[in-house]
């Protein structure tokens, strides 16, 4: 796979981290599938990295739901013959203190965040198994590694994350399917805007680098994760935490 060929599957990536990740293998000139349960902020994206010059495809997919994937990877396979990048990158959080914390609370985010990626990683894997290609990118978080409180949904959810990541790396390594994950921490979105100014500066306290990431951080690392480059690298966790997980 050169640097300038190739079909990405972005999930969640109408806005965010996601976006950013959609930007900068559009930039590369992969072909990019714009996949989010928002489908008009999908379209306004894919039309936005049209402009790079390469083709896209926007899905709406509620990556917990099977026959939203298994849509998701036709739809591809009819557009573009092929699935050679899946970002798994959809995710969200229901924070509580875990005394409090609903059964539907627990179970969206798991569904969501976890099942999500195994569903989309089991579909995708057909495709790159019979060609015997292909690189799967999980974002998981430095939650599933540390622990934080009030995230006891999430930070299941990503550590469960990670620990698929290390599996399917085993299981499709053969087949020449690179499968590593991606730990952000404090990264500046939609997600961490709307934590308050103190959890916010409790979060800087533990970070090395004193400062917050940006989306772009993270897709800097997808990159890396899905370029030539990192071909004898499965079964990993780069965390792109400033330092926040060491
Ligand atoms: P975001 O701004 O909330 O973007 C996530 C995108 O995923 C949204 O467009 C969201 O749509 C979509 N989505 C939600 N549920 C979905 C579903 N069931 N199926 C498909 N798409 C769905 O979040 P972000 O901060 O960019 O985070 C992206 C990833 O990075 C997540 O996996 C997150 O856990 C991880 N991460 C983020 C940080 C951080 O500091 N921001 C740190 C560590 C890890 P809606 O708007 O409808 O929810």
């Amino acid at each position: 796979m050169s640097d300038q060929q190739g079909v990405a599957i972005v999930t969640g990536a109408a806005r965010g981290i996601g976006k950013a990740i959609a930007l900068k293998l559009a930039n590369e000139g992969k072909h990019i599938v714009v996949s989010d349960i928002l489908i008009d902020e999908a379209e306004q994206t894919a039309n936005e990295l049209e402009k790079k010059g390469i083709r896209t495809l926007a899905v709406k997919t509620d990556v917990s739901n099977a026959d939203d994937v298994h849509s998701l990877i036709a739809d591809t396979v009819n557009t573009f013959g092929t699935v050679d990048i899946l970002v798994n990158n959809a995710g969200i959080t229901k924070d509580n203190l875990s005394i409090r914390m609903s059964e539907q609370d627990w179970d969206t985010v798991l569904d969501i965040n976890l099942k999500g990626t195994f569903l989309c990683a089991q579909a995708a894997a057909k495709v790159m198994m019979k060609k015997k290609q292909g690189r799967i990118v999980n974002i998981a978080s430095v939650s599933g590694i540390l622990g934080t409180a009030g995230q006891a949904n999430y930070a299941s959810s990503k550590a469960g994350v990670i620990g698929l990541t290390k599996t399917l790396a085993r299981e499709l390594g053969s087949r020449n399917i690179n499968v590593n994950a991606i730990a952000p921490g404090f990264i500046i979105t939609e997600m961490t805007e709307k934590l308050s100014d103190s959890v916010k500066e409790e979060y800087l306290k533990q970070i090395p680098l004193k400062r917050g990431g940006t989306p772009e951080d993270v897709a800097n690392a997808v990159h890396f994760l899905v370029s030539p480059e990192s071909s004898y690298i499965t079964g990993t966790v780069i965390n792109v935490s400033g330092g926040m997980v060491l």
